[in-house]
């Protein structure tokens, strides 16, 4: 399979008509080879528009999703990210391409330790096992904060954790479907706008949901 190929495909038929129209965010999905990221058996589906599972019931999302929470962050490479679910590396991946430096927490060890394999050769991503509700509170404050798995509310600590101006996108809602949200620091207040309906794995934490559903 001629991965590279695939790769501008995926680029050229789900991205740009469906308005992902930053450069440097297309950049970033043409340069990051995503079929690393997901499990060996699949990777013939790796540049396919649906989400896919990366092991212990949970999923690499759908490229269009990566790319429309990455671009809704609006980075221009000089911030500190946070990314809650890890899961495959992949967003993180492509946040290290727009961002200073990219902070991502997995609460799954044996994900963590996957996903630290892919990126090996990415020197501004750091990782850690945990439960990312609770924030990286030795690293914050972020300029940006993205979750990557459906929340009922945002978790308590993360707000203390974004600075001023800063953006936090998550989808926002209950086991069944949510509505990608994204919201905005300005004066301490969080200013929040509906993006779009989605489907997520759940946040599973102290500040998430208190069990898998
Ligand atoms: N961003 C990932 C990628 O690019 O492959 C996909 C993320 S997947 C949709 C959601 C991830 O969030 C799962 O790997 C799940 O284990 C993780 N997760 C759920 N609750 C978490 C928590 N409290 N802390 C850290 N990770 C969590």
């Amino acid at each position: 399979m001629n991965f590279e190929a695939a790769r501008k495909l995926m680029v050229e038929e789900q991205l740009i008509p469906r308005g992902i129209n930053d450069e440097k965010v297309l950049n970033a999905f043409l340069k990051v080879e995503r079929y690393r990221f997901i499990p060996e058996e699949l990777q013939a589906s790796a540049y396919a528009d649906y989400p896919l599972p990366i092991g212990e019931g949970q999923t690499i999302s759908q490229p269009y999703i990566v790319a429309l929470m990455t671009q809704a962050l609006k980075l221009n490479g000089s911030e500190k990210v946070l990314e809650i679910g890890t899961g495959s590396g992949y967003q993180a991946a492509i946040l290290s391409q727009l961002a200073k430096e990219v902070y991502s927490i997995e609460r799954f060890p044996v994900l963590v330790k996957g996903a630290q394999g892919v990126l090996a050769g990415y020197n501004n991503i750091h990782t850690k096992i945990g439960d990312g509700t609770l924030g990286w509170p030795e690293e914050a404050p972020f300029d940006a904060i993205i979750i990557t798995a459906a929340s009922p509310k945002i978790p308590l600590p993360l707000t203390a954790q974004l600075k001023e101006e800063g953006r936090l996108i998550l989808p926002l809602g209950d086991s069944f479907t949510q509505m990608l949200t994204l919201f905005k620091n300005k004066n301490g207040n969080l200013e929040s706008a509906d993006i779009c309906p989605c489907v997520f794995v759940p946040l599973v934490g102290k500040y998430g949901y208190n069990k898998e559903i």
